[in-house]
C-alpha cells in the first residue's frame, strides 16, 4: 500500500515529469523547537528521497518574519533533524536569501497590473475583505496605476514610511469565495532587525507570497505541507503563475499529526517555557525532538511511529499509545535488563555468611557476585554482569505486603519469594517503629536454591513470585524522573475551547514525578551514559544526560540520599497503563499492551493474563510480563495485514480481540467480499478500534444496537464522499444506539455532503449558464474567478458539495 503522495510522486515519474529528479523540502520557520508533528514532515519529505533517488531534500529556513526568529532556533532545529538521522548535504537554505528576488517578482507583478500598493490600514483591509458570505469591497486604492505603486513600493524598501502606513496587495478577485484571494497582502512595512538580513529591509514578504517563490527558486518539485493550507494553494499557484519563475511546483496537502495528551504548536509550547511550566524547550514532558531526545526516546523509535502513523488526508488525533509502543519496541531490542529499587524497603539476611575481613564489605559479610544475564530468553543477544548479593539489601516496599489480598504473588509473613538471579528468601520477622510502619524485614535465605544451580527450583518453601533488589553495601543511590503525559486531557485545545479557559489550566500536575531515594546495581553506574535500560518491572530507562537534576524542578525529596551525578530518567513504562483504564471504560477491547515488545520474558505473557497485574509477572524469573500475542494471535494479525494491509498495530489489537475482529470479518463479508470489501477494511478497522470504543460506553459488542451489515453501507458513504469522516461518527453514534439505515440517517441527519456527479453536473450548468459573461471572461483567461465560480456552486449545494469533486468537475464545464 502506498500513501497518495507516493501515487502522485509514482504518477508522475511515470509520466516523465521529473528527469532531474524529484526535489523535497522541509520548511520550518526558526521560531521554536521542532516537536514530534514536525518529524512527520521531516519522515515524510526525507524519506522520499531515500526511496526515489536521484532526489533531494532541502533543509529551508522560512525566516521571513524578523520579529519571532532566532539563530538558536535555526541551530536547534538543525541539530534535531539530524538526530532523526537525515542529511540534507549542502542544499541547507534561508528565505531571507532571497529577499532580493522576491522583491524583484513584486515588481514585476506592479507592472504587470497584478499588484498595487494600498494605504488602507490593517483594520480597513480587513472589514474590506467581506465575509464567507458577503463579497469584499475594493479599497479605495486598488485602481492606483502601476507607475505610481511602483514608486511607492520603491520608497517603501528605502525606508520612507513608518510601519503600517502601506501594505503591497495583489489585485486578484476582491468576490473570490476563497477569501484567500480576495486582494491578499503580499508585502508590509516592518522597521525590525531581522536575525540574518539584520537591518538590510524594513519590507517583508508573507508566507503566501514568499513560501511558493522559495519553492520555485530551489526547484523543488512536490511542496508537502498541512491540510490547513488547503485554501493557500489558490494562491499559491496564482503566485507562480503570474511571475517569472524557474520552475513550477506543486503544492499537495497531508494531514498533520495531532497527538493525544499533549499539544503541537510551537506558539504553545514557548507559552510553557515561558510560563516556567516546563524546565526547557528540551524538558522531558515535553512532544518537542530535544524533549524526546534528553528523554531517552532513539531516532529509531521516532521515526518508526511517523511510519507507522501513515501519510493520509484526512484529520485524526493519534493515540499516545503508538508512540509509546513504538519506543516500548525500540528498547525491547535494545535494553539490557537490570535492577532497581525506586521505593526501598530495607531486608536483612539473617543467616547470610560473615565475610572476610579484608573484603570491603566483611562488616556486613560475605559478598556474593552472581554472574547475571542481561537479556531474557526471547531477546537473541548474550552478556552478563557481575551483581553483588549482600547481608542487607532494598526491595522494592510494594513487594511485601502483612496483609496481602487474594492472589497477591510477593513477599508475606512466613511466605517466601526469589530474589532475582539469587536465591529464595523466607521472611521470619518485621520490625516497625513506634508509629507502626515498617522499618526492616528479616529473611532466612535457601543456600541450595541459587538461580540456575543444580535442584536451583527446589525450596522447602515455594516462592510465591520473583522480585527485583539491590544490594544496600553496594548499589548506588540515584534520583529518579518518573514522566507522565503532559496535559490531563486527551485535547487540551478542545478543552480550553469549550470551557472558555486557557489551555495551560489542563496540564497534568503528576507529568514529572522525582524519586530521590532510589537504587540501582552497581553496574549501571560504569557505563549509564548512552545506554537504555530495562529496571526490571519498573520501565525504560536512561541517565539524564543534562545538568543533573535540571529536569527535575519542584517535589525533589530534601532528605536525598541520591548522589546528584546519577539521575536517570524514565523513558516509558513498561506496559501501557493507559490503554488499560481505556480497556475497563469499553467493556474489554484490548489496547496496545497486547503487542509483544514490552520487554516479556517469552510465553509469560500467557499465563499472565487474566488481570493479575504485576502479581501474575511474579510467576516467572524476572521482568513483569505485559500480555504478549499467542502464536497463534501473531498469526492472526499476520493474516490481517497480508489481506487487508491493516496497520501492524490496528491488527495486533484485532487479533486480541475476537469479537472485534469477527465484527470486521462480518462487515467486509457483508461489503460484497473479495476486494470490494477488503478494500473498506482499513476504514472499517479505524472504525471499531478508535471511533467506536467510547461510544459503546461499556457495553458488549452484542448489545449494541450496530450490526456489520449496517456497518458496510456506513463506510461505503464515507467512501465515496457522501460522509465525511466527522459525519460518519455522528452516523455511526446513531447507529450504535438504535440501529437503523446510515443512508436514511445520513439524510434524516441532513450530513449529506454532495460529491456525487448527478447532483454536482446540474448545479454545475446552471452556474454556469447563469453568467455568461463571467465565462467568457474566464475562457479568455481569467481563470481567478474558478473561485467565483466555487462561491456559486457552494451556494446552490447549500455548502454540501464535496468541493474537490465540485472544482473537477466546474472545471471541465468551464473549459467547454
Ligand atoms: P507550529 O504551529 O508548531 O509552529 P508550523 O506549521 O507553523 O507549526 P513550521 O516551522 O512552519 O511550523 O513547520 C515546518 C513544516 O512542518 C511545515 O511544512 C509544516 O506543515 C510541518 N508541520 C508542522 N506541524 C506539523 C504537524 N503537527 N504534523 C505534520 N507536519 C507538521
Ligand atoms: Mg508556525
Amino acid at each position: 500500500m502506498t500513501d497518495f503522495i507516493r501515487q502522485i510522486i509514482d504518477r508522475d515519474l511515470a509520466a516523465g515529469r521529473y528527469p532531474g529528479g524529484v526535489v523535497t523540502r522541509f520548511p520550518p520557520e526558526p521560531n521554536g523547537f521542532l516537536h514530534i508533528g514536525h518529524a512527520k514532515s521531516i519522515v515524510l519529505n526525507f524519506g522520499l528521497t531515500q526511496e526515489y533517488a536521484p532526489a533531494r531534500c532541502h533543509l529551508r529556513f522560512d525566516d521571513t518574519n524578523p520579529i519571532t526568529e532566532d539563530e538558536t532556533y535555526a541551530r536547534a532545529i538543525q541539530e534535531d533533524v539530524r538526530w532523526l538521522g537525515y542529511d540534507w548535504g549542502e542544499h541547507l537554505y534561508f528565505a531571507s536569501d532571497y529577499f532580493e528576488e522576491m522583491y524583484a517578482f513584486a515588481e514585476h507583478l506592479i507592472q504587470k497590473g497584478l499588484a498595487y500598493v494600498d494605504g488602507s490600514s490593517e483594520e480597513e483591509i480587513r472589514e474590506g475583505r467581506g465575509t464567507v458570505t458577503r463579497p469584499g469591497t475594493p479599497s479605495r486604492d486598488r485602481d492606483r496605476s502601476p507607475e505610481e505603486s511602483l514608486d511607492l513600493f520603491r520608497r517603501m524598501r528605502a525606508g520612507e514610511f513608518p510601519d503600517g502606513t502601506y501594505v503591497l496587495r495583489a489585485r486578484i478577485d476582491m468576490a473570490s469565495p476563497n477569501m484567500l484571494m480576495r486582494d491578499p497582502v503580499l508585502y508590509r512595512i516592518r522597521h525590525a532587525h531581522h536575525y540574518r538580513t539584520g537591518d538590510a529591509w524594513c519590507l517583508y514578504p508573507l508566507y503566501d507570497y514568499a513560501h511558493c517563490l522559495e519553492d520555485a527558486l530551489e526547484g523543488v518539485t512536490h511542496s508537502l505541507c498541512t491540510l490547513e493550507f488547503d485554501n493557500n494553494r489558490e494562491l499559491y499557484d496564482w503566485v507562480i503563475d503570474n511571475t517569472p519563475v524557474p520552475n513550477r511546483p506543486h503544492q499537495y496537502e497531508f494531514a498533520r499529526l495531532n497527538l493525544d495528551y499533549t499539544v503541537m504548536s510551537k506558539r504553545k509550547l514557548l507559552r510553557l517555557v515561558g510560563e516556567g511550566d516546563v524546565a526547557g524547550w528540551d524538558d522531558p514532558r515535553m512532544p518537542t525532538l530535544a524533549g524526546l531526545r534528553r528523554r531517552g526516546v532513539t531516532p529509531e523509535a521516532v521515526r518508526t511511529f511517523c511510519e507507522m502513523i501513515g501519510v493520509a488526508k484526512a484529520d485524526s488525533r493519534v493515540d499516545m499509545g503508538k508512540l509509546e509502543y513504538a519506543i516500548r519496541d525500540d528498547l525491547n531490542a535494545r535494553a539490557p535488563r537490570v535492577l532497581a529499587v525506586l521505593d526501598p524497603l530495607k531486608v536483612v539476611i539473617t543467616n547470610w555468611p560473615a565475610g572476610e575481613a579484608a573484603d570491603a564489605g566483611g562488616e556486613a559479610g560475605a559478598v556474593e557476585w552472581l554472574d547475571a544475564s542481561y537479556w531474557p530468553h526471547d531477546i537473541p543477544k548474550e552478556g552478563t554482569r557481575p551483581v553483588p548479593l549482600t547481608r542487607e539489601i532494598y526491595i522494592e516496599r510494594e513487594d511485601f505486603s502483612e496483609h496481602p489480598p487474594k492472589g497477591y504473588r510477593r513477599l508475606v509473613p512466613g511466605g517466601a519469594v526469589r530474589l532475582r538471579h539469587a536465591y529464595v528468601v523466607v521472611l521470619e520477622e518485621i520490625v516497625k517503629d513506634a508509629s507502626g510502619t515498617v522499618q526492616e524485614l528479616r529473611v532466612r535465605y535457601l543456600p541450595q536454591t541459587r538461580s540456575g544451580s543444580e535442584g536451583g527450583a527446589a525450596a522447602e518453601v515455594k516462592p510465591r513470585g520473583t522480585i527485583q533488589w539491590v544490594s544496600a553495601t553496594h548499589g548506588l543511590p540515584c534520583q529518579v524522573n518518573l514522566y507522565d503525559r503532559l496535559f490531563s486531557v486527551p485535547d487540551p485545545d478542545a478543552a480550553a475551547a469549550e470551557s472558555e479557559r486557557d489551555f495551560r489550566d489542563f496540564l497534568n500536575p503528576d507529568a514529572l514525578r522525582v524519586v530521590a531515594g532510589a537504587w540501582v546495581e552497581p553496574s549501571v553506574g560504569s557505563d549509564a551514559a548512552d545506554t537504555r535500560y530495562q529496571f526490571e518491572r519498573l520501565g525504560y530507562f536512561w541517565r539524564d544526560p543534562g545538568d543533573a537534576g535540571a529536569a527535575g524542578g519542584g517535589g525533589t525529596d530534601a532528605s536525598s540520599t541520591a548522589s546528584p551525578s546519577l539521575v536517570f530518567n524514565r523513558i516509558v513504562t513498561l506496559r501501557d497503563t493507559w490503554a488499560r483504564e481505556q480497556e475497563a471504560a469499553t467493556g474489554g477491547a484490548s489496547g496496545m499492551t497486547a503487542i509483544k515488545g514490552g520487554g516479556a520474558e517469552k510465553g509469560a505473557g500467557k499465563k499472565g493474563t487474566g488481570g493479575e497485574g504485576r502479581d501474575g509477572a511474579g510467576k516467572r524469573e524476572g521482568a513483569p510480563p505485559p500480555p504478549v500475542l499467542t502464536p497463534e494471535e501473531e498469526a492472526t494479525a499476520r493474516g490481517l495485514v497480508e489481506r487487508f494491509a491493516l496497520t501492524p498495530i490496528d491488527a495486533a489489537i484485532l487479533a486480541r480481540d475476537e469479537g472485534l475482529r469477527v465484527f470486521l470479518e462480518e462487515t467486509v463479508a457483508a461489503a460484497g467480499g473479495g476486494d470490494r470489501g477488503a478494500g473498506l477494511a482499513i476504514s472499517v478497522a479505524n472504525l471499531l478500534i478508535h471511533t467506536l470504543p467510547p461510544l459503546r460506553k461499556g457495553r458488549a459488542l452484542a448489545d449494541l444496537a450496530l450490526t456489520p451489515a449496517g456497518l458496510a453501507r456506513l463506510v461505503a458513504l464515507m467512501e465515496d464522499g457522501t460522509l465525511s469522516s466527522r459525519g460518519g461518527s455522528l452516523v455511526l453514534e446513531a447507529m450504535v444506539e438504535s440501529g437503523g439505515d446510515p443512508e436514511a440517517l445520513t439524510r434524516e441527519m441532513d450530513l449529506v455532503q454532495e460529491g456525487s456527479d448527478d447532483v454536482l453536473r446540474p448545479l454545475v450548468a446552471g452556474v454556469i449558464a447563469d453568467f455568461p459573461d463571467k465565462v467568457a471572461a474566464y475562457r479568455g483567461g481569467k481563470t481567478g474567478l474558478l473561485g467565483f465560480f466555487m462561491g456559486q456552486l457552494m451556494q446552490r449545494s447549500g455548502g454540501k458539495a464535496d468541493p474537490e469533486r465540485a472544482r473537477v468537475i466546474l472545471e471541465e464545464a468551464l473549459r467547454g
